[in-house]
């Protein structure tokens, strides 16, 4: 489809995306005066907005809520200049430079530079209590939440390799873990797996799926399906206080697959050590191209790589 709107307007750096990376990009492209954009996107504040407290960000040693988290950030880059705005990054066109974007369908910024920072989400199973217990015992990162389940009961949905480290991880919390696997085996890589088969506290449901969660106050148990479909199929219940979901992310990069290169999941992938794509210009920085470790301070960190990145393009460039 060929992409020429009335609105345009050109800038040297678009950043697409307010979780953690895209805000950090925004604070070292303000200073170093790239006169940064950035885009909230469909989620502003990124998926820390629905964290409750967060614990493990460097420089806050009684912790701090996701959302006051990303408000800083977001105050931080507007000291220096950021020009935030609301809007989501509906198509691209990296044909040629400069490269173009267009925001909600109807405006194109022709940039520069442009550092994609719109993140992942979390797979959920789809059941409504899922909803029903978001903040209240439902969470998606154990890393994240694992904390305040300290000496209590919970459950982990999945069988890779994020499910097999957050198993573990818990582990070391919690009293006990349950494992909620639909296959009879593990997907996770073998060393993960016999760490898990290990330890004491892990349980592992082989062969169950979720029907939901019930509590009053809270989740206080999950109720499952054995063996769905045979002969032998089983409900059962567990009693635990916590439900982590561990069955994969979704990179938001449908919108710029055509012209980068994604892995099978649909991660953006990146030179290693950098935050530059296969296009010159072209940044991809936290989540959405990090399938690996997908945590709020190592997200903000690539967004400082990609602003540098960024700069340094410019100045090669002479733009
Ligand atoms: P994966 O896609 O590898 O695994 C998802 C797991 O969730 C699978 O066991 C899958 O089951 C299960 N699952 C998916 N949908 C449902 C559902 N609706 N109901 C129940 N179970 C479901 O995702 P991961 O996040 O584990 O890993 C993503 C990538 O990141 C992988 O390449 C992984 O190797 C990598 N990674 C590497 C780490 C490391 O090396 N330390 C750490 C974390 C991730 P099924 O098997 O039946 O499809």
């Amino acid at each position: 489809m060929k992409i020429e709107h009335k609105t345009r307007e050109n800038v040297r750096c678009l950043i697409i995306g307010s979780g953690p990376a895209g805000y950090t990009a925004a604070i070292y492209a303000s200073r170093a005066n790239l006169d940064p954009v950035l885009y909230e996107g469909i989620q502003p504040g990124g998926q820390l907005t629905s964290t409750n407290e967060v614990e493990n960000f460097p420089g806050y040693p009684e912790g701090i809520s996701g959302f006051d988290l990303m408000a800083d950030l977001k105050k931080q880059a507007l000291r220096f200049g950021t020009d935030i705005r609301i809007g989501t990054a509906t198509q691209a066109d990296f044909s040629a430079a400069p490269y173009k974007v267009i925001i909600d369908r109807e405006k194109t910024i022709i940039a520069d530079t442009v550092i994609i920072c719109t993140g992942a989400a979390a797979k959920y199973l789809g059941l409504p209590d899922e909803q029903k217990y978001a903040g209240m015992g439902v969470s998606a990162c154990a890393t994240c939440d694992g904390f305040f389940y300290r000496k209590k009961k919970v459950a982990v949905v999945g069988g890779g390799d994020t499910a097999c480290e957050e198993a573990l991880y818990l582990a070391s919390l919690a009293e006990k873990v349950y494992m909620i696997v639909r296959k009879p085996f593990f997907r996770a890589s073998k060393v993960l797996q016999d760490r898990v088969f290990k330890t004491s506290n892990i349980e592992i449901l082989f062969e169950h799926n979720t029907l939901g969660l019930f509590g009053e106050h809270g989740v206080e148990g999950a109720r499952l399906i054995k063996r769905k479909g045979e002969s032998d199929e089983e409900e059962v219940e567990i009693a635990i206080d916590g439900f982590f979901l561990a069955i994969g992310h979704t990179p938001s990069s449908t919108v710029f697959k055509e012209w980068l290169d994604t892995d099978e999941a649909g991660y953006i992938i990146t030179e290693p050590g950098t935050s530059k794509t296969k296009i010159p210009g072209v940044f991809a920085a936290g989540d959405v191209a990090d399938p690996i470790y997908r945590q709020a301070i190592t997200a903000a960190a690539s967004g400082c790589k990609a602003a540098v990145d960024a700069e340094r393009y410019l100045l090669e460039n002479g733009i």
